[in-house]
């Protein structure tokens, strides 16, 4: 008996059906019939509950909210949702690198920071991370830098002497392996981290004029972050801390929120900058290109059902509206293509469909048929046409976030500059940044990476890594992987 108030269960065809616990049958104790759908579609349907995890950034939680512009940057950029006093309802996901969808929340790792802005003009999205830098500067490097990050094809083991070989054989990485085993390199919750857009973006003004940006989400709660052994005890005691944090945060009305800065750089000045602006393993330093505030990021909603808010959510740097666009920076355009082409892979050519990532500006795309297309397409199907349908509209939307290139085609790393090197910001991040305290603790976590299985070779060229960086810390390091 149903109890009283309660829907009466359908098949997903809205047949109501006669119980939910047992299946058809020729007397009670006799076989299942095939004729019983209803058992069948349940057994079907749960065996395709899964979509492929995303490969990074499998691991991970999220949060809708919205941006609220509180200072005026209209100088600097048209894009509608950076107006004066605009709000603008916004998806935010958090999550951590390397890890598999079930793996704790806790290990040394980047944390993800994507943001999707449901702007007037098209969805917004700034795919960001809780560091300002990265491990890598060219995207050629990127699928090694993941797999020496993922598992060995022998074992199906993590490996520090993989991480290690990698690193120490791609010095641009020195900057991101600092910073990652430094504090910032296991945040106490996804609250207390900053997000950064790490790349450098293009802004421009409703005049017309260029700059060159960074994003900085400080976080209102505070940095905080947990100590090695916190984080190893975590990982045992509660995998899902970070998931659980934000979601009871949320539930219980302490809504987490972050201040948006930004720093901007005229044109003109990233040809003659002392290094190139564009390279992700660097900060622009706050000295040269000081914070501009530009609003608040609040997150107030959780989702209600995971699945389709937030592992269907496909975040995509390409989703740029018009007053953003991209920069020289290699990385940045690798991930203009990769990310939209793994939502194809991973959930389908009409992803965009799907009501967490459609847009809530009107949509009027020529995009028509495909797998699971839901929304109905209307003629004309073709541009040009004489028949009423859309027309790019040139005149508005002029597309001038751009800039002039020129030379020969060639495959070669980025030209240096006077200050362009792999070891100087890292090394004054070391030294200028950390406290006494903040370097015992970066020591302590290197000594202990290292230790936990890594080759002879390998852990020479880590330490000859490490005094590159700074060489007291380096003799510190060598001290404790001797055990002295
Ligand atoms: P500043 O002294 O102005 O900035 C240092 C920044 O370092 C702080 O503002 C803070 O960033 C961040 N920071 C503080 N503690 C840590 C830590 N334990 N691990 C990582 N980052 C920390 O100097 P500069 O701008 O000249 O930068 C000096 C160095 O600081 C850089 O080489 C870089 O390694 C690091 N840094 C610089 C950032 C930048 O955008 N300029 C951003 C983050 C780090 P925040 O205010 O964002 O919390």
């Amino acid at each position: 008996m149903a109890s009283k108030g309660s829907k009466p269960t359908t098949t997903d065809a809205g047949i109501p059906v006669s119980s939910d616990e047992h299946s058809l049958t020729i007397g009670p104790d006799g076989p299942i019939l095939l004729q019983d759908h209803y058992l069948i579609e349940q057994m079907a349907q749960f065996n395709r509950e899964r979509i492929p995890e995303r490969q990074p950034h499998a691991k991970g939680s999220g949060a809708f909210g919205h941006f609220k512009v509180t200072k005026d940057v209209s100088r600097y950029t048209k894009a509608a949702l950076f107006q004066p006093n605009t709000k603008t309802e916004v998806l935010a996901r958090f999550s951590t690198v390397a890890g598999e969808r079930g793996s704790p929340d806790t290990w040394r790792d980047p944390r993800g920071f994507a943001l999707k802005f449901y702007t007037t003009e098209g969805n917004y999205d700034l795919v960001g991370n809780n560091t300002p830098v990265f491990f890598i500067r060219d995207p050629m490097k990127f699928q090694h830098f993941i797999r020496s990050q993922k598992r060995r094809a022998d074992s199906n083991l993590r490996d520090h002497d993989m991480q290690w070989d990698f690193w120490t054989l791609s010095p641009e990485s020195a900057h991101q392996v600092t910073w990652l085993m430094g504090d910032r390199g296991i945040p106490r919750t996804w609250r207390n981290m900053n997000g950064y857009g790490s790349h450098t973006y293009m802004w421009v003004n409703a005049k017309g004029k260029k700059f060159w940006v960074k994003y900085h989400f400080k976080t209102d709660q505070g940095i905080e972050f947990l100590t090695q052994e916190e984080a190893d005890h975590l990982a045992g005691a509660d995998g899902d801390y970070h998931v659980r944090d934000l979601f009871n945060a949320i539930q219980r009305g302490d809504h987490p929120s972050w201040t948006l800065h930004v720093q901007i750089m005229p044109f003109a000045d990233a040809d003659t900058y002392r290094f190139n602006p564009f390279d992700l393993t660097k900060v622009w330093p706050h000295g040269d290109y000081p914070l501009i505030e530009v609003g608040k990021l609040t997150l107030n909603r959780n989702p209600t059902d995971n699945h389709t808010e937030i592992e269907q959510a496909a975040f995509e740097p390409n989703n740029l509206v018009p007053g953003i666009g991209v920069s020289p920076d290699k990385m940045l355009l690798g991930r203009i293509f990769s990310y939209a082409d793994a939502h194809r892979a991973r959930i389908g050519a009409n992803y965009k469909q799907i009501p967490v990532n459609r847009p809530k500006s009107p949509v009027h795309s020529y995009s028509k048929d495909g797998a699971m297309r839901v929304e109905n397409v209307s003629d004309p199907v073709y541009a040009p046409n004489s028949k009423g349908g859309p027309q790019a509209d040139g005149k508005r939307y002029p597309g001038v976030e751009i800039w002039a290139a020129d030379g020969d085609m060639v495959r070669a790393a980025y030209s240096l500059r006077k200050d362009d090197d792999d070891f100087g910001q890292p090394g004054t991040l070391v030294r200028e940044v950390m406290d006494d305290d903040a370097r015992t603790r970066l020591v302590s976590n290197v000594v202990g990476h290292l230790k936990a299985g890594v080759s002879k070779p390998v852990l020479k060229r880590a330490l000859e890594y490490w005094r590159n960086i700074d060489k007291d810390i380096g003799d510190r390091i060598a001290k404790g992987v001797a055990g002295k």
